[in-house]
This record gives structure tokens, C-alpha cells and sequence, in this order.
């Protein structure tokens, strides 16, 4: 028997899991580091203790199950996708990489915008220029840190850096290049028209490939810092979002995953690309060869809840503690106990602005609609409905694209409560499939592996037989009824309120100097 690691290099920590080759999870471990933010908007963190993750966490594995790193048959790469790592010549970082939440590109990506034309940018690349892609934060540094600038020898994603510190290759896939607004997205090549027009070098850039393919192998100082055998094969593994779909077992045409994470996704397998000519959803390179996706994105999904939970969730969490029990659940339980509609309390979960579908980051959150008959648990059960109906939008953008929808799978920390499975079901008016598999990103990094090392056939076999369904949740018909009346009140509300956001976020921004 042989193993295989799946390491994902996340935002909060690196998650490092060790599987069998049926899939079974054999040990995982994280290891922590910040987040800085230097200035108000600003993200950043220190590709260092990015690799100081990876020593720990696989010293740590490799330590615990007593498994020798030749027993590990190959390793897959995942992680945030969008940061910006830049390297000397001498390979040393050469400030902090800049991450996907960072915010201070705005005005580079509106002068992309004006110089290029976002017709053409979107006709290179598949997608607008949304100000956080790498390259937009490369612009950034050229204008404001061109002594930087001035001595880049390389541009690296933050798996990639990973890759590099274990191999000594400066190599990619196409996944994770999809998000950095260099790539032709269609022809899975770096784009010759943006590097030019951007004023940058492509030796700069990584050796590109597809995600299941070997990138290179463990060399001796990789094996020496981590304890993994010099040799393992390193494949190209992928963005967290492909990945953790490949972990899903979104590789087919109609099938279509629901995440609630912090944030969350809707993300569709797509035979051909599509774009959507609004820039709503991102159209990417999936990790499956010749394959894309397209995704959109609710920026504050679980994170709205966890909000909630913060401010107003003090007594669950100490009757949680007494119980032995997760806050969450408390709530779950709670709100299950509230008619759908919440009474007519609807929740917009726009927290920090909003991507899909209104591409506004001046959108704010609301409950609308509060009487006094409104409890608590009416508020859980808004704004798990809230997050639902954001979700739809997604769904309602792929169907106006003709894109499949035949099955829906959810998951995220999200998907553990029945209540919000049901209302997904409800409100998308589809089957809602849960699977068993909580490693995620990892997980889906670990099968490329498997397939770039000849242990499964294709990245489609090794979902097979290794992935399977945990549960199914039906949409029931009277709930249907009373979730399609107040999805369409939830649309009209976001257009009656647009202007109103404006104002808000202008009153906000001259009395706290914030934006
Ligand atoms: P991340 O995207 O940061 O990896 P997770 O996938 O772990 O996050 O999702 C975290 C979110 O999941 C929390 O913010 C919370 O809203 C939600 N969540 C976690 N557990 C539960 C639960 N039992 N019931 C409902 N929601 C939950």
C-alpha cells in the first residue's frame, strides 16, 4: 500500500492530509500563521511561514502515523488562489505576498480597464479585471514599489512558492493560473496580448501545466527540511476551488457544487468555455485536462452567519458549552422551529459588498420586513434563507448561460446542518446531495496525485472510486411555493435599495475616512 498527500496552503493555515489510495483519510494536520494588515483594505502574509506550515505539518503527519515519506506515492498542491509572490534573481522573496482579500487595487484594475478596454481584457482572458487577480496587484507594485518592481525575476502563486521550496521548480497548472488575469483561459496559455500590454516579462512567469501532470520532484534540500523522500513526484494539484471540486466530484457536465464556506461558491463543469458577457460568474480552467468551470461567488455566506453568532449569539454559545455542543447547532435547531419565509423577515447577506450577481462592493447587509413578532431564531433561519437566495442567483446566471444543472452537491462547514441542506433544496427547487468528504481542497489535490502517478486512469475514475454520496434532501413542494414569492421580493429589494447602499457607503467613507 502507498499513500498520497494533499497540502493546502489556506488563508488562516496549511492543512496537510495524508490519504489511502481508496481515499480514506490516514491523519491531517494544520499549522497556523496570520493574516497582516499593514493599512486598512490591505492583506498580506509572509510566504515563509507559508513553507514553516508546510515542515511542520508534514513533520507532524509523518511523525504521528510512523509512515516513512518513501511510502508517499506523490504529492498534490492546493491553496488560496490571486496572491502575488515575487522573487529576486537569487529566488528570495522579495516583499509580502499580497493575498486574494486585499483591497487596495482598486484603481489598478479601473485603469487596466480604461487603457486596455474591458471588452478585450474579458475576450484575452475570460473575465473582467476584478481587482483582486494577481495581476492587477502586479500593476499595482510597479506603480507604487518600482524599486520592486525593477528587480522581479519571478511571479509566483502561493502553492506554487510551495512547489518551488520542495522541487526547485518554478512551475504551475492551469487551475490556479485561471485567477491571476495572465492566462488565455481558453487556449490554457499564458496570454501574449496581456503580458504585453501590461508591460511585464514572460520568463517571469511559471512553466505552465495541466493540474494532474508532474511538476517535478522532491529535491534534496526539500527532503531535508520536510523529512519527505527526495524523488516524490509533485503534480501541478490546483486552485482550492478546482480542487476542492475535483474532492466533490464536480467533474461531470450537470453536475454542480454549493459551497458554504466563509464565503460561497456555485461552481459548474463546463465542457466548453463559457463566459458570461456581464462578468458575473469567473470562468476558469478546471483541473480536469481540456475541462473549465464557472463560479460565482457570495462573499459573506457562513461568514454572515458566524457574524451573527458573534454579535448576538453569547447565550447559545454558553448553553452550547454547558451541552458540549457547536453554537451552530443550537441555531440550526432553532430556526429548523420557524415557518420558511421566516415570517416575512428577509435577510440581503451583503456584509462586504457582494460579487455574484451585483459585482457592488458598496452593497451592505439588511434584515427587511422586522415586526415585533420576530424572535431570534426568525433572524438564524433569514439569514440561512438570505445566503440561499444568493446562492440561486448563481444557479439562475449558469442556466441563463445553458449550462447543465442535473445534480447539485453541498458542502462546506455550512452543509453540516440539515436545516440549511433543506433550505438549499427548497429554494434551488433541486436534489441536494451531500458527500463525505471534509478534507476539501486537500482531498481533491491528493487524487490528482493519484492520476499524475498512474494510480487511477483519469481525474474523472479517481472521483469514482473514491468519492461516494452521503445523503440526498428533496425540495418539498409547499416549501418551493413560499420560497419562489419571497426570492423574487429578495431581487427586487437589492435594485430598490442600490442607491441607498451608495449613499450609505459615501456617509461612511467621509466620516471614517474608510474606502
Ligand atoms: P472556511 O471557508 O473558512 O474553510 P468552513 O467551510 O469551515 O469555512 O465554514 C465555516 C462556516 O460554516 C461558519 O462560518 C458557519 O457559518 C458555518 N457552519 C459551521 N458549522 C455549522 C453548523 N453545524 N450549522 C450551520 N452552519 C455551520
Amino acid at each position: 500500500m502507498s499513500f498520497l498527500l494533499g497540502i493546502d496552503i489556506g488563508t488562516s493555515g496549511t492543512k496537510t492530509c495524508l490519504f489511502r489510495e481508496d481515499g480514506t483519510v490516514i491523519s491531517s494536520a494544520l499549522a497556523e500563521y496570520p493574516m497582516y494588515q499593514p493599512k486598512p483594505g490591505w492583506a498580506e502574509q509572509h510566504p515563509e511561514d507559508w513553507w514553516q506550515a508546510v515542515r511542520d505539518s508534514v513533520g507532524r503527519i509523518l511523525a504521528e502515523t510512523g509512515i516513512s515519506g518513501k511510502e508517499i506515492r506523490g504529492i498534490g498542491l492546493t491553496g488560496q488562489m490571486h496572491g502575488l509572490v515575487l522573487l529576486d534573481r537569487e529566488g528570495k522573496v522579495l516583499r509580502p505576498a499580497i493575498i486574494w482579500c486585499d483591497q487596495r487595487t482598486e484603481a489598478q484594475a479601473k485603469g487596466m480597464e480604461e487603457r486596455i478596454g474591458r471588452e478585450r481584457i474579458i475576450e484575452y482572458t475570460a473575465n473582467p479585471p476584478l481587482p483582486n487577480f494577481t495581476a492587477v496587484k502586479l500593476m499595482w507594485v510597479k506603480e507604487r514599489e518600482p524599486e520592486v518592481f525593477e528587480r522581479i525575476h519571478r511571479v509566483l502563486l502561493p502553492k506554487d512558492y510551495i512547489r518551488y521550496k520542495l522541487t526547485g521548480e518554478f512551475a504551475t497548472e492551469v487551475s490556479d493560473a485561471s485567477g491571476t488575469l495572465l492566462l488565455d483561459v481558453a487556449n490554457r496559455s499564458w496570454s501574449g496580448e496581456m503580458i504585453r500590454h501590461l508591460g511585464i516579462q514572460r520568463d517571469w512567469l511559471p512553466r505552465l501545466h495541466e493540474s494532474h501532470e508532474v511538476t517535478g520532484t522532491v529535491h534534496a534540500q526539500g527532503s531535508k527540511e520536510t523529512g519527505l523522500a527526495a524523488g516524490t513526484p509533485v503534480v501541478g494539484g490546483g486552485g482550492d476551488q478546482a480542487a476542492g471540486a475535483v474532492g466533490n466530484g464536480i467533474v461531470r457536465p450537470g453536475v454542480v457544487s454549493a459551497v458554504i464556506g466563509t464565503s460561497g461558491v456555485v461552481f459548474a463543469f463546463s465542457e466548453q468555455v463559457k463566459v458570461d458577457a456581464g462578468g458575473r460568474l469567473h470562468t476558469f480552467c478546471h483541473a480536469v485536462p481540456g475541462k473549465w468551470h464557472v463560479m460565482g461567488v457570495t462573499q459573506a455566506a457562513g461568514g454572515s452567519l458566524q457574524w451573527f453568532r458573534n454579535q448576538f449569539g453569547d447565550a447559545e454559545r454558553n448553553v452550547a458549552d454547558l451541552l458540549n455542543k457547536d453554537p451552530y447547532e443550537l441555531f440550526s435547531e432553532q430556526a429548523a422551529l420557524v415557518e420558511p419565509g421566516s415570517e416575512g423577515l428577509i435577510f440581503l447577506p451583503y456584509l462586504m459588498g457582494e460579487r455574484t450577481p451585483h459585482l457592488d462592493p458598496a452593497a451592505k447587509g439588511v434584515f427587511f420586513g422586522i415586526t415585533s413578532r420576530h424572535r431570534k431564531n426568525h433572524f438564524v433561519r433569514a439569514v440561512m434563507e438570505g445566503v440561499a437566495y444568493s446562492l440561486a442567483d448563481s444557479l439562475s446566471i449558469l442556466r441563463e448561460m445553458e449550462l447543465k444543472v442535473s445534480e447539485v452537491r453541498v458542502s462546506g462547514g455550512g452543509a453540516r446542518s440539515p436545516l440549511w441542506r433543506q433550505i438549499i433544496a427548497d429554494v434551488f427547487g433541486h436534489d441536494v446531495y451531500s458527500v463525505r468528504a471534509n478534507e476539501g481542497p486537500a482531498f481533491g489535490a491528493a487524487l490528482l496525485a493519484g492520476v499524475g502517478t498512474g494510480l487511477f486512469a483519469s481525474v474523472e475514475e479517481a472521483c469514482e472510486q473514491t468519492i461516494r454520496v452521503a445523503e440526498k434532501c428533496r425540495p418539498l413542494g409547499e416549501n418551493r411555493a413560499v420560497y419562489d414569492r419571497y426570492y423574487r421580493l429578495y431581487r427586487k429589494l437589492y435594485q430598490d435599495l442600490k442607491e441607498d447602499f451608495r449613499l450609505v457607503h459615501r456617509l461612511v467613507a467621509d466620516h471614517h475616512g474608510a474606502e
